[in-house]
C-alpha cells in the first residue's frame, strides 16, 4: 500500500517520515510537493470563521491521488469541519484522503511528537479504524491536545490487529 504525504504550502518534517517508516513498515510512504496548494486553501477557506473547511480540501486532495494510492496532506491552518468548533485532522477511507493541521499542536519538539500521533491517526481511518475507548491508543480521540499529549504514538492491541488486517485485504 502507498501513501503520499503532500504539504500543503507546509514544510514536512523529516521526523513524521522515519518514525511512518518504523511504525508501519509495510506501508509505502513517499513525500511530494503539490501544485496548486495555495488555491486549494484559498477555495477551502471560510473568512466568517476564519478556517478551512476540512472537507473541501480532502475532496480537493483526493484528485490528486493516483489509483489505489492514499494521500494525506498536512498543512498550517486552522480546519473545522461542520458541527465541530475546530478539528485536528479529517479523513475519508471512501476518498482515500487525509489531512492534518499543525495549527494547534505547539512549535518545536512538542509539534513534531503531536504531529506523529495525529498523522498515525488518519492513516488509521484512511486504512478503515474507527476511534478507540483506550485513551492510551493512538485511534483514541482528541479533543483537545492533552488528550493527544496522554496518548501514546502507536495502536493498542486491538487496533494493531485491524491494522493488520486491513493490509492482509489488501491485495
Ligand atoms: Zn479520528
Ligand atoms: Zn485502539
Amino acid at each position: 500500500m502507498k501513501l503520499e504525504i503532500v504539504g500543503l504550502e507546509c514544510k514536512v518534517p523529516e521526523e513524521i517520515v522515519s518514525f511512518l517508516h518504523s511504525e508501519i513498515p509495510s506501508m509505502n510512504i513517499e513525500v511530494h510537493e503539490i501544485r496548486d496548494a495555495s488555491k486549494i486553501k484559498e477555495r477551502s477557506y471560510d473568512p466568517s470563521r476564519g478556517q478551512y473547511n476540512a472537507e473541501l480540501i480532502l475532496i480537493e486532495l483526493s484528485k490528486f491521488r493516483k489509483k489505489r494510492e492514499l494521500i494525506l496532506g498536512i498543512m498550517e491552518g486552522d480546519l473545522f469541519v461542520r458541527g465541530f468548533n475546530f478539528v485536528f485532522g479529517l479523513a475519508s477511507p471512501k476518498l482515500g484522503a487525509g489531512l492534518v493541521s499543525i495549527h494547534r499542536l505547539g512549535s518545536g519538539e512538542i509539534l513534531v511528537e503531536r504531529l506523529k500521533k495525529e498523522v498515525l491517526h488518519e492513516i488509521g481511518h484512511l486504512l478503515g479504524l474507527k476511534h478507540c475507548s483506550d485513551p492510551k491508543c493512538v485511534m483514541y480521540f482528541s479533543n483537545t491536545v492533552r488528550d493527544t499529549d496522554e496518548k501514546d504514538a502507536k495502536f493498542c492491541p486491538m487496533c494493531s490487529r485491524s491494522m493488520m488486517m486491513a493490509f492482509s485485504n489488501e491485495v
